[in-house]
């Protein structure tokens, strides 16, 4: 079977040769860099026994950071896979390559972030509940009757579904640790405040790298969100959960941290504003009532442990 041409849309008939195909590329990645590969997978409809699909293997690899992957693309090209840079996002790498006279495309994602946990979960759900699997055949063989040479539309056409299934069948979880953290400016509590990307104003925070723990997620990220060293009190930990796009469930667990010396500065691209305020007006900047609860819990804590040495001065 000759690699398809890229902007036309034909289904074929599963054939094993595919999954024998995404095992190969799976084993062969691992021999280039296995050293960075967390998790791996043959994602999407060439991965399903079964389905009718554009020959096209996808496979995901999931890495634990961006900056290591660059190293390997001499290796890659020598065996064979092209990075296409124009079409990487801000949350995947691109390659692409020709195996078994098959076209294979590489996704080269984040662990444990969106998009790898939605291919996942999103393949999984294909093998294992027959009825999605059947309606996903049936609107793709509709699409590729209405789109047969416009690749872009059918993709657009499986995008509605497959979000509707990632949210009402799929489970996905995801978390981030931060931190309240403070600093004692012209003798008052103030408190750090941030805009992230998404717009909304709360605490320095992030997604959990790979291997990391909850302290050591919470440092990094407010080293990188606010180029702050602080010094982290986890004997506080407050913790909320909320819905992400209506199906990623979200936990957030923030410590207490404190800084004396060194200037805030916004990470570019990742913050767009970052204030240090006195605790009425951090109240009033947040906006979420979690993240309000969360600030007053820290204020309360802060507030007993000073009570508490100024108790224990006066006592000596
Ligand atoms: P992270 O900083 O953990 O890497 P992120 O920057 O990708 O994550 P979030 O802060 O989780 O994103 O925000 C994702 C979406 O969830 C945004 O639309 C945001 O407004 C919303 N959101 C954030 N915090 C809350 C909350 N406490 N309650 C409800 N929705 C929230």
């Amino acid at each position: 079977m000759p690699a398809q041409k890229k902007e036309s849309v034909k289904l074929v008939p599963f054939s094993p040769e595919w999954i024998t195909t995404g095992n190969s590329v799976l084993s062969e990645l691992s021999s280039v860099m296995g050293s960075i590969i967390v998790d791996k997978a043959h994602i999407g409809s060439t991965a399903v026994p079964g389905l009718r699909s554009r020959p096209i293997i996808d496979i995901a690899v999931a890495v634990r950071s961006f900056d290591t992957v660059p190293v390997f693309f001499d290796r890659l090209l020598e065996m064979g896979y092209f990075h296409r840079k124009e079409t990487d996002t801000e949350n995947q790498i691109f390659l692409s390559a020709v195996k078994n006279k098959l076209s294979v495309y590489v996704h080269i994602v984040i662990h444990g972030k969106t998009l790898w946990n939605s291919y996942v979960a999103f393949t999984d759900c294909l093998k294992k509940d027959e009825s999605v699997r059947e309606k996903y055949m049936q609107l793709k063989m509709s699409l590729a009757g209405r789109f047969a040479c416009d690749r872009r539309s059918y993709t657009a056409g499986k995008s509605e579904f497959v979000r509707r299934t990632l949210r009402t069948k799929c489970y996905i979880s995801e978390r981030s640790c931060g931190a309240v953290v403070w600093k004692i400016r012209g003798g008052r509590r103030h408190y750090l405040i941030i805009q992230n990307r998404s717009g909304h104003n709360g605490f320095p925070k992030g997604h959990m790298e790979y291997g990391e723990t909850e302290a050591e997620t919470a440092l990094r990220e407010i080293k990188e969100e606010t180029s702050l060293d602080v010094t982290l009190d986890t004997s506080f930990r407050a913790e909320y959960r909320y819905l992400v796009d209506g199906y990623i469930h979200k936990s957030a667990l923030y410590f207490l941290a404190n800084y004396s010396d060194g200037v805030f500065k916004p990470q570019k691209g990742e913050v767009y504003g970052i204030w240090l305020l006195p605790l009425e007006e951090a109240l009033e900047k947040l906006d979420y009532e979690q993240d309000r609860r969360i600030l007053r819990l820290a204020e309360k804590r802060l507030s007993q442990s000073e009570h508490e040495t100024r108790n224990q001065k006066r006592r000596l």
